[in-house]
């Protein structure tokens, strides 16, 4: 059997395992059908992958501009440095300990990995963190005036969130940035970082990628509508959190 996934290896050899015939692998004498699910398999590595591609596909990042992270358990898989998220293959994938920041398979993670690491170890209740250089948040990152609220349709207060907040700028992979991110997500889900992009977080897959199209779509609507921004109002926003969030 092949294995290409050096983290498999070295948990292998780590754990004194073998291969047995029927799974995959078998990792610390778990078999790859585990039970146990803060051990990272070779299906996490699969849907990592696949989501890649999928944000991607959706046109929130381009070569290697954007990362993601994605914890299970005490481990964090995360996009390798200088990689190409909408491309990316199993042998860029990062696999950290969520604690301390350890490398467990070799992969060196994205340079933003500070930031990741941090809202994961912030935020218990999200296990997905991504970061993009989407077209339209990263027009409204780099504008000198923002608009004053991002309000336009229901999909953000009940998905995006009522506020979004701008992290300053801060060298890309500074400790700065990590902090002011970090610090930011935990009382927001979608942040913009200045003359960089957004970053937003949230329980699944499923639930960051929604976010991260509502707070692009948000960001189009701003664009497109220059001066001419016809927002709720706050008591709007007011009804909507009560109705559809139970706020
Ligand atoms: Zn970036």
């Amino acid at each position: 059997m092949t294995r290409k996934n050096p983290f498999f290896e070295i948990k292998t050899a780590r754990g004194g395992g073998k291969t047995s015939k029927g799974c995959n692998i078998r990792l610390f004498g778990c078999s790859f059908e585990s039970k146990y699910k803060d051990m990272i398999t070779e299906k996490h590595f699969e849907e990592f992958i696949n989501f890649a591609h999928k944000v991607g596909d959706a046109n929130l990042t381009v070569c290697s501009s954007g990362n993601l992270s994605w914890r299970i358990g005490n481990e964090v898989l995360i996009s390798g440095t200088g990689s190409w998220v909408p491309e990316i293959t199993e042998d860029k994938v990062a696999v950290l300990n969520l604690e301390d920041g350890r490398m467990l398979n070799g992969v060196r993670p994205s340079m933003e990995h500070g930031f990741h690491l941090g809202v994961l170890r912030e935020r218990k209740d999200v296990d997905v963190v991504l970061h993009f250089q989407s077209p339209y948040a990263t027009a409204i990152a780099c504008r000198k005036v923002m608009p004053a609220t991002f309000n336009f349709t229901a999909e953000v207060p009940c998905h995006v969130g009522d506020s979004i907040p701008m992290v300053p700028y801060y060298r890309p992979g500074s400790e700065e940035l990590a902090k002011g991110v970090t610090q930011a997500m935990k009382e927001h889900n979608s942040i913009f970082l200045a003359k960089h992009g957004q970053v937003v977080c949230g329980k699944d897959f499923a639930q960051a990628f929604e976010r991260a199209m509502f707070m692009e779509m948000a960001c189009r609507i701003a664009v497109l509508n220059g001066d001419n921004l016809n927002p709720f109002t706050d008591e709007q926003v007011q009804e909507i959190n009560k109705v559809f969030l139970g706020k």
